[in-house]
């Protein structure tokens, strides 16, 4: 069996030294150890892309990593537009800044067509596809419009909100539907598959049955939850060895014996850096005996800086901390270290090490990797405290960490004051019980679950969907869909 994985980009691990993210992190020793062949855009784009849009194919281990030229007429408005300024914000339940346009629709139509086009070359008799993120919640559909009858999983990397919001979208009943097509449907939580379950049975009248399987006139689409794990031993190994690297050793000289929180974080409107940045604002405010005790390091890497909702934040961001600093600065201190620049994996796991409460406060997050690696990179003689947003996903296995609700600025700084002052005893026993469960849901086993579940979902023949690519009022008739007026 070969897996076709696709997502938006892939880790080029000759070209990107280090790889960093979750998804590289999760998928490189899939394609090296099981012969998976990995395809996404190249980073270029190509006038009138056509048959030889294949950019590279590059070998790694016993599977490949290929790469697209993508069509420069549809890109942006796939990318910046459709993809990260409608579905983006509805998934995160941020409908206030959806920004829709057809143009844009067409265009992700359009992607996603010459995705599906340019993965025939991949078909073997024993292929199976395996679809990441909302990029391509239609490239399922397209493919079986190409004529093609192997096995389609997508895996939602992001949440799904609830009926109402996903509704906001303008096409949501022709993407809906098209996400039928797939045959395995994964989220990151049972909340997530609850909620476009919900939104099944509200606007197709579909329901699921007891194995999370749907059966419509398409065939049979099955739901199930994959929480996306790390490599916690590797991780663990990176940060007792990152202990000797010198931006480490920088790091603690710099402290002083002060402590020290840290935040890494995209800079995403998703991530409750506000939020973050008031309640220590907060904290320093009500306890000023607390100044001088503790800083933040916030490493927040800039992201998707061509869309406007981007760069405002990014002002709105540095004013804050400016404001903050201000504020409490000392000539010796400064409470928020602001970064707006990556780091390799191998460098954070080190920084997690040294940091005594790891702020991780989403408003909304798919999983949030950041949570799980912060875990796994603490020392188990002296463990920090990690504080979490309950709307991160990570938050339904690490339940153990502090849990909070960021839109509570007196809440979080309040927790923060808990981990900073937590007894040795109760951090170890909240540490513990974090480890054993990520222990639990390893890497390797979210993609070989994933794989393994794909291969024995489809229990029918697949007929073709037919779908029109233009915006669809309601679901034709054709479809055998049950209508709700
Ligand atoms: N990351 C990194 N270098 C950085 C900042 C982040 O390698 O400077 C990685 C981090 O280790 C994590 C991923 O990027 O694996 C972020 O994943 P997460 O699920 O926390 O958030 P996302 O960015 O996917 O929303």
């Amino acid at each position: 069996m070969t897996v076709i994985v696709v997502s938006n980009r892939v880790a080029r691990p000759r070209v990107d030294e280090p790889v960093t993210g979750g998804l590289a992190a999760a998928l490189l020793p899939a394609v090296k150890n099981s012969g998976a062949i990995w395809v996404g855009a190249s980073g270029r784009l190509a006038d009138s892309p056509g048959k030889d849009s294949l950019a590279e194919i590059e070998a790694h281990g016993t599977g490949a990593i290929a790469t697209l030229d993508m069509p420069a007429e549809h890109y942006r408005g796939f990318y910046e537009g459709f993809a990260n300024s409608v579905l983006w914000p509805a998934l995160h339940s941020r409908t206030d800044l959806i920004r829709c346009n057809p143009e844009d629709f067409a265009s992700y139509r359009a992607i996603n067509a010459f995705m599906a086009r340019a993965l025939l070359r991949f078909v073997r008799p024993d292929a199976v596809f395996w679809i990441h993120d909302y990029h391509y919640l239609t490239l399922g559909e397209e493919l079986r419009q190409c004529g093609l009858t192997r096995p389609i999983g997508l895996f939602l990397h992001t949440p799904f909100p609830s009926w109402a919001v996903f509704a906001s979208v303008p096409q949501h009943r022709e993407l809906a539907a098209a996400m039928l097509a797939y045959d395995l449907i994964g989220f990151q939580t049972d909340h997530d598959a609850a909620n476009f379950s919900d939104y099944l049975a509200r606007e197709f009248g579909l329901t699921r049955d007891e194995a999370g399987v749907i059966v419509h006139h398409g065939g049979m689409t099955r739901l199930a939850t994959f929480p996306i794990g790390i490599d916690v031993a590797a991780f663990a190994e990176e940060a007792t060895k990152a202990a000797a690297r010198p931006e480490i050793a920088r790091l603690r000289a710099s402290l002083q014996g002060r402590k020290l929180a840290i935040g890494v974080d995209r800079l995403d409107y998703s991530k409750g850096l506000p939020h973050r940045f008031r309640a220590m604002d907060r904290l320093f405010e009500r306890r000023p005996d607390m100044r001088k005790t503790i800083s933040l390091l916030q490493i927040a890497v800039p992201t998707r800086d061509a869309i406007p909702v981007y760069q405002q934040l990014q002002t709105d961001l540095a004013a804050l901390v400016g404001e903050i600093n201000g504020r409490h600065a000392d000539v010796d201190w400064t409470p928020i270290r602001y970064l707006n620049r990556s780091f390799p994996q191998s460098v954070l796991a080190g920084f997690y090490r040294v940091a005594n409460v790891g702020l991780v406060t989403p408003l909304q997050d798919g999983m949030n990797l950041v949570a799980k690696e912060y875990v796994a990179a603490q020392n188990p003689l002296d463990p920090g405290v990690l504080v979490l947003s309950e709307f991160a996903g990570a938050a339904k296995q690490l339940d153990a960490a502090i849990l909070v609700n960021p839109h509570d600025i007196d809440g979080l700084a309040n927790a923060i004051l808990q981990a900073i002052t937590m007894p040795i005893a109760e951090r170890r026993e909240r540490w513990n019980a974090m480890i054993r469960r990520l222990e639990e849901s390893a890497l390797d086993g979210w993609f070989s679950d994933f794989v393994t579940a794909l291969r024995s979902t489809r229990r029918s023949p697949r007929r073709p969907m037919v779908v029109p690519s233009a915006s669809v009022a309601a679901i034709p008739r054709g479809m055998g869909l049950a209508t709700k007026q």
